[in-house]
């Protein structure tokens, strides 16, 4: 057996939780309480080589020496931006690739994580999605992201006080649906959350999604953390155009989920994310539909202006179109923000998360599919703009 081959055989303890480290560490014959060292060991002090590792007794490191490894992700590019965003590029085999980005902020870090190497959603304005599937991320590889930005920021920043962290806030809004991987992804929040490992708040770790209905109610009965939902659409007509899981899952369904959540959520509202794109979601006509629509879950919304990407089809709400639906929100009592963008000069803005995958999916006749698509929204929006002009009354009532 050559040494590659013995190594790829090692357990690599980046896929353990609490709960996992212990029964580890319980299979190889020590005492539970080694597991939480180790923990320490590896997610708060960010070691990798045993040999570091110097109250364990050196039998124990002996025999991890031989069993285990601790691999965090491989880098393959690292860019920082001119305002402080980093964003890298983490290789996850077969010419895959996904990105974490990390934002900083006056008294806030915040880590933004993937959680698959492309999506099966297909969301119409996304460039993820537009790549189709390969994989789920493995534990190792989820939290192997907090694992590498966090220690590595701490030395570059020379913070030697294991007290002290970098980042304060990790969000999952990367590439991926991280609902579709709860099983990987609920260890990862649990090391997130964990004192002996990174002890986030739970009110600052934010699981954003598409809308999988009853993996919300999963998520709130196995590890509740702030939810973001993406809700794009004020209806189910245009929402199961441009979001195909609502064909599945409507908006009431959804809602009602989301209500649901909010009985066992750290925070007391549902964080809607609603992307602006010019024409299709962002008439003052459909922001009056929102609020109608949420009006009985406590909510704040975040707009967030589409980021354009190649072949894409669809356009950035104008910056007047933007403030007037926020305005239109705030004015209902909705607490809304304007998603900043940041880090435009690596591409490091949301939803430009782009990796590189290599599809499993059906690609071809997704883009036929989206490509209709487009067309329909457009000729729709054609036909209204057609009826509004034929009457003005009405056309004034709806557009404003
Ligand atoms: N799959 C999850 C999380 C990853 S996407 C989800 O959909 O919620 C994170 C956020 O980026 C989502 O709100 C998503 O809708 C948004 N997004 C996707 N493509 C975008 C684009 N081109 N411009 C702006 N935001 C985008
Ligand atoms: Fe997947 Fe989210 Fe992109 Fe939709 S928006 S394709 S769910 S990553």
């Amino acid at each position: 057996m050559t040494v590659s081959e013995k190594d790829t055989q090692k357990v690599n303890l980046l896929n353990f939780d609490a709960e996992g480290l212990k029964k580890f560490c319980e299979d190889l014959g020590e005492k539970p309480f080694r597991a939480k060292q180790l923990e320490r060991w590896i997610h708060r002090r960010g070691a990798s080589d045993f040999s570091e590792m110097t109250d364990l007794a050196k039998s124990f490191r002996a025999k991890l020496e031989k069993v285990a490894e601790v691999r965090g992700p491989e880098i393959i590019r690292d860019k920082t931006a001119s305002d402080g965003t980093r964003k890298w590029l983490l290789s996850v085999g077969n010419g895959n690739a996904v990105e974490m980005v990390y934002i900083p902020q006056d008294n806030r870090g915040t880590l933004c994580v993937s959680s698959q190497a492309g999506c099966a959603m297909n969301c119409l304005f996304c460039s993820t999605g537009k790549q189709g599937f390969n994989r789920n991320l493995k534990t190792s590889e989820i939290i192997g992201q907090l694992w590498h930005a966090e220690h590595t920021l701490r030395r570059d920043l020379e913070i030697t006080d294991e007290n002290e962290r970098v980042i304060s806030n990790v969000v999952m809004m990367g590439m991926g649906e991280p609902l579709q991987n709860l099983d990987a992804v609920i260890p990862s929040l649990r090391l997130m959350l964990d004192d002996n490992a990174y002890g986030l708040s739970r009110r600052r770790v934010t699981v954003s999604t598409s809308g999988l209905v009853r993996q919300i109610d999963k998520l709130g009965e196995l590890c509740p953390v702030a939810l973001a939902v993406s809700l794009h659409a004020p209806n189910d007509v245009l929402r199961d155009k441009i979001m195909p899981i609502n064909r599945k899952h409507n908006i009431e369904s959804l809602l009602e989920a989301c209500k649901r959540y909010l009985k066992v959520a750290p925070r007391d509202f549902i964080t809607f994310e609603y992307i602006l794109i010019g024409g299709v979601n962002d008439s003052v006509a459909q922001a009056k539909e929102l609020i109608t629509l949420v009006q009985d879950v406590p909510c704040k919304f975040n707009l967030i202006p589409f980021n354009p990407f190649p072949g894409s089809g669809l356009k950035r709400s104008e910056p007047e179109a933007v403030q007037a639906f926020a305005d239109r929100l705030n004015g209902a009592g909705i607490v809304t923000t304007v998603r900043k963008v940041r880090g435009d000069d690596i591409d490091a803005a949301c939803g430009q998360l782009a990796g590189e995958i290599k599809d499993r999916t059906r690609l071809a006749e997704k883009r036929a599919n989206r490509e209709i698509i487009i067309k329909e929204i457009s000729q729709e929006k054609e036909k209204e703009e057609h009826h509004a002009r034929r009457n003005p009354k009405s056309g004034n009532e709806r557009r404003e």
